[in-house]
């Protein structure tokens, strides 16, 4: 059922404060948003995303008028996204160390577990080095996700994008993207077996039917 501005900021809020104490938000880096028909709610600039109130979070159109608040310098990013994916009502986006690193030694990330599969893709793609906040970044990692398919992208020297039909999806995705990019720095170099890509294509199908509420 799609959500009303009310519960959308509820939920936007109980998953930010989630991120801040499971410690995927850090400081005031990263920014989330979710959509509401042709709007979207999304987390302020320089958040505190432990003491964020409901009234602190930004209602932007999506064809870019701001109608309320002060959202996120990276509202380009989510901009982007929205309107190239039709399937997106979620949009996360952080700067997890992992994914970071990973992103600095190579262009495709590859994923070596089921859950990674089902709510990734076949792989985790690396946009290159743009400045933040720019839109040539925003439009560039939304064609990126568009071309693969794949749920989320890295940012090279910079972070991470999620995506999701719901907050629960997108910030699942960007944790599979984290541990998708630590699982890689660890076996580097090594042979880690992969999951063969019939396989990898099943359990892709079996999550595409999976809503996480
Ligand atoms: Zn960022």
């Amino acid at each position: 059922m799609p959500l009303d501005e009310e519960s959308g900021r509820r939920e936007l809020l109980r998953f930010v404060r989630r991120g801040a104490r499971e410690g995927v938000l850090r400081g005031t880096f990263g920014n989330v948003s979710v959509r509401i028909g042709q709007r979207l709610i999304i987390t302020p600039t320089a958040s505190d995303y432990l003491r964020l109130r409901a009234g602190d979070l930004a209602r932007v159109h999506l064809d870019g008028t701001v109608e309320e608040g002060r959202p996120s310098s990276e509202l380009e990013l989510h901009l982007a996204i929205y309107r190239r994916l039709p399937y997106a009502a979620a949009v996360w986006h952080d700067h997890a160390p992992f994914a970071v690193s990973a992103a600095l030694v190579t262009d495709v990330v590859p994923i070596f577990t089921g859950e990674g599969h089902g709510l990734i893709g076949l792989d985790l793609p690396v946009a290159p080095y743009r400045p933040a906040g720019s839109a040539i970044l925003a439009t560039e990692a939304a064609e990126l996700l568009q071309e693969t398919g794949a749920r989320a992208c890295l940012l090279r020297n910079h972070g991470l994008c999620a995506v999701g039909r719901n907050l629960m999806e997108a910030y699942s995705c960007a944790i599979a993207a984290d541990e998708a990019s630590q699982h890689y720095l660890l076996t580097r170099g090594m042979q880690p077996q992969s999951l063969d890509q019939d396989e990898a294509l099943r359990i892709q199908r079996s999550f595409g039917d999976y809503r996480m509420h």
